[in-house]
């Protein structure tokens, strides 16, 4: 089945006793047994909810994962994942990785005993000699936020299977339209499916999918053991977000090319951080693994000062100030005081990530009004 079919029907079934085409909402916290521990596959909220089961397959469908185990947030996914782990553990990241990512790491887990190595992985040998017996995760992501630089999955996980180490992509700037880390070799795939999946920017949500039947079943422990599920409310509101993922992406990319074409043009733009041009560093790999481009992007002004960055921002009436990315409307942002603002100026500086950098978040909206806007607030 191709994407727009899984999209629309994967996971999901009829109600049986209603016919209700949609999934019905199952606002329950439990379910009456017929004897003790006789029942019908639910017996408390926590645990499982039927509006989150036919969410979580929909999500390991679309990913061609065998399971899929859904949490309140991306975050609340990423912490589940990192308490796989045991002090004295280890784990290699990308160096340029959001910004919650990196405190959750740093300030939570660190304290855990739990060792982090931040390292440039458009380089994919760079992560061999990071490596050694402790050594027990390797997080990717790809394209990296802000800077949209592309890391080689495949290769990656090419290492990584040679000495036994796990890898996990975070998939939630690609969403599964345009790749699927596991076809590439990773273990596991996290989403935020705030972004891409639900796409109306009305929830937060995350997600972890598998096709390896243990990281499943310590998974689905840690998600009833700390409980940081989701509602049956959010996981519908997704369910239906998901089911136009292929149309909206489809629109996204072609916006982002629109939109990264205008602004490469435009005599005070200095550079666009964009895959899709053949001109990216890591065009070559982005041609191989993703299916298209995506509508994220980001670059600074040739008049390179925090000011002008400040006053772009300000002066956009359809692209919005906010946080965030992957909703149908447009979006900008400054990555080094709002979605980075938790990694050190120097940490930040090393990938990049200058006081100055802007990024953009295309909508579905007509490109040709996006681009009006972005032309009224450059000049
Ligand atoms: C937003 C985001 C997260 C965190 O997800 P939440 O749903 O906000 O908790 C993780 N990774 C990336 C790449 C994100 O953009």
């Amino acid at each position: 089945m191709k994407i727009g079919t899984k999209a629309i029907h994967a996971g999901v079934e009829p109600d049986p006793g209603t016919g209700a085409i949609m999934t019905p909402i199952f606002q329950t916290s439990t379910y009456v047994q017929k004897a003790p521990g006789v029942h019908a596959g639910y017996a408390y909220g926590r645990t499982s909810n039927p509006t989150r089961t036919a969410l979580q397959a929909s999500i390991a469908a679309l990913e061609n994962a065998k399971y899929g185990i859904c949490f309140s947030s991306g975050m609340a996914a990423i912490d589940a994942i990192l308490k796989l782990l045991v002090p004295g553990d280890e784990v290699i990241a990308s160096n340029d990785l959001y910004g919650g990512s990196y405190r959750l790491f740093i300030q939570v887990f660190e304290r855990y005993g739990i060792k982090f190595h931040f390292e440039n992985m458009q380089v994919a040998e760079n992560i061999r000699p990071l490596i050694n017996e402790n050594t027990k995760l390797i997080w990717v992501e790809t394209p990296t936020n802000p800077m949209l630089n592309i890391v080689d999955i495949d290769a990656v996980c090419s290492i990584a299977k040679e000495k036994g180490v796990k890898v996990c992509v975070d998939n939630t700037f690609a969403s599964p339209y345009l790749q699927n880390p596991l076809d590439l070799g990773a273990d596991m795939v996290m989403h935020s499916a705030t972004k891409y999946l639900g796409g109306h920017s009305d929830t937060v949500h995350g997600a972890v999918v598998t096709s390896d039947e243990a990281l499943r079943e310590q998974l689905a422990f840690h998600q009833k053991a700390s409980g940081a599920v989701p509602g049956p409310q959010d996981c519908f509101l997704i369910l239906r977000g998901i089911k136009t993922l292929h149309v909206r992406m489809q629109r996204h990319c072609e916006n982002g090319r629109a939109i990264a074409e205008f602004l490469r043009d435009h005599d005070r733009v200095a550079g666009v951080n964009w895959p899709g041009f053949e001109s990216h560093p890591n065009h070559e790999i982005a041609k191989v693994q993703m299916r298209d481009y995506g509508g994220m992007m980001s670059f600074s002004l040739k008049d390179d000062t925090l000011d002008s960055a400040v006053d772009l921002m300000s002066k956009t009436k359809l692209f919005a100030l906010a946080e965030s990315l992957g909703g149908v409307e447009s979006l900008i942002g400054h990555p080094a005081s709002m979605t980075h603002a938790s990694i050190p100026k120097e940490e930040r500086e090393k990938t990049g990530l200058v006081d100055s950098l802007i990024r953009l978040s295309v909508g579905i909206e007509d490109a040709e009004d996006l681009i009006a806007d972005l032309k009224a607030a450059l000049s």
